[in-house]
């Protein structure tokens, strides 16, 4: 449902946000959460061009009204958890109230421009923190062309497994070693048993991969007991943002059998900092993924024509690739892969009311991932077990160094944003993480 704040017309008296090819014009308005260099609190904020609104202190001096001013006192406390819990109204009203305070006409900003300014922090000046507490961590499987090519490196007869297109495979994650954008990841020491040896060792991986995928924060929970229809599902997801799910396939592909991944997983998984709301990417929605003739139809409880026909979501992703030598030698990083977010079998909404199907809680602030997000061409792949097929076909980079998974030095950076006719750009920022040699061992 578009509204004022989607206006493409709308500038805001924030001048970098009015700026061509910004990823945070008026129209985005992402929430984080951050802190000033030098100060010990975190603070919710918006980010609006190269700067941040602090949100907590326009509600403090009275800036807000009715849902917008209860929504704005729930911005304390340096989490978006109490953000999120609130409706779907509520985070509406403080995203229109954003909007009108942001905007090149706001009376307020115009009687007393330096207030504005005292409320504005240059995203350069600060560090970036999670932007909830994150109880649980779902990571699903969504993308069938990333299920069927893995699926066909380790089952080349039988890649796709039969229950793929019914239920949306997930696992749980741990949500203890999600950190933001910018962590530097250690590689991870684990259990791992060459094909040709008879046992396994207890070594640093060496086949170190990264996954380009979109996180889903919860918004308003259910209670224990109680499904979600995925009629109502929207309204219980606040917004999404990029993720990098860390994977060491030598680790994975020793221990997955048969409970599914485990520690090749869980030593790190890296958010970016920046939440877009589902209500800013409403212009963005599109059909959902068609499925070829002869799939089956979902199941009814995943199964709505609302969703049918908006579920889906026209996000471009791009990972790129940075290596010590590359910044040895002053280069920008290089794309490797570009996919886009409309490839994904399954909508957000199928896979929030598949994991409330069981009478599962979820809660204000649990995030679910999307799986891997890959398309049907090569360069939509989007993790290196994919783009150099198991490592047999490595990426060339500029510097001639090769790679067929990542080495120490190594920063991968994924990337997101929304295009369309008749509409602004908007983007997620970044997701960065660089790699630092394990731990020494045996
Ligand atoms: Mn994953």
């Amino acid at each position: 449902m578009l509204n004022a704040t989607h206006d493409p017309a709308l500038r805001s008296w924030v001048s970098s946000a009015n700026a061509p090819g910004t990823d945070f014009p008026i129209q985005n308005l992402p929430f984080g959460v951050f802190r000033r260099r030098a100060e010990a609190d975190c603070r919710v904020g918006v980010a609006i061009g190269n700067q941040i609104l602090d949100v907590e202190k326009s509600s403090s001096l009275g800036l807000f009204h009715g849902l917008a001013a209860e929504a704005g006192a729930a911005c304390s406390g340096g989490t978006l958890n109490a953000l999120m819990a609130l409706s779907a109204a509520h985070q509406s009203a403080l995203r229109a109230a954003l909007s009108a305070q942001l905007a090149a006409d706001a009376t307020w900003y115009r009687s007393d421009p330096q207030l504005g300014l005292r409320l504005l922090t240059p995203i350069s000046d600060v560090e970036m923190c999670l932007p909830a507490t994150i109880g649980d961590y779902t990571d699903f499987y969504a993308s069938v062309y990333h299920a069927t090519n893995v699926g066909r490196l380790f089952r080349p007869d039988n890649p796709l497994l039969p229950n793929y297109k019914y239920v949306p495979i997930g696992y749980h994650g741990r949500a203890s070693s999600i950190v933001v954008s910018g962590t530097p990841i250690r590689r991870p020491r684990g259990q791992i048993k060459d094909p040709q040896a008879d046992i396994p060792v207890f070594a640093r991986s060496h086949l170190l991969d990264y996954e380009l995928e979109v996180g889903v924060f919860v918004g308003p929970g259910n209670e224990l007991g109680q499904p979600i229809a995925i009629d109502a599902a929207s309204t219980h997801i606040f917004g999404l943002c990029l993720l990098n799910d860390w994977s060491a396939r030598d680790i994975q592909s020793w221990e997955y059998q048969p409970l599914g991944p485990f520690l090749a997983k869980s030593f790190a998984t890296t958010l970016s900092p920046w939440v877009v709301t589902l209500e800013a990417l409403a212009p963005f929605r599109r059909a959902a993924f068609t499925r070829p003739e002869g799939d089956p139809a979902p199941l009814p409880y995943l199964f709505s024509s609302a969703d049918q026909l908006l579920g889906g979501l026209d996000l471009t992703l791009e990972v790129a690739l940075l290596t010590e030598q590359m910044r040895a030698e002053g280069l920008e990083p290089v794309p490797v892969s570009r996919g886009s977010f409309a490839d994904m079998y399954w909508t957000i909404a199928q896979l929030l009311t598949h994991h409330a199907s069981n009478g599962c809680n979820l809660r204000p602030g649990d995030l679910l991932a999307s799986g891997t997000v890959s398309g049907p061409v090569k360069d939509s792949r989007g993790c290196l077990l994919e783009l150099t097929t198991r490592g047999d076909e490595p990426l060339i980079l500029p510097t001639g160094e090769s790679r067929r998974f990542l080495e120490d030095g190594d920063e991968v950076i994924l990337r997101g944003y929304c295009e369309r006719a008749g509409a602004v750009r908007i983007g997620f920022g970044e997701c960065r993480g660089i790699v630092v040699s394990a731990l020494p061992g045996a």
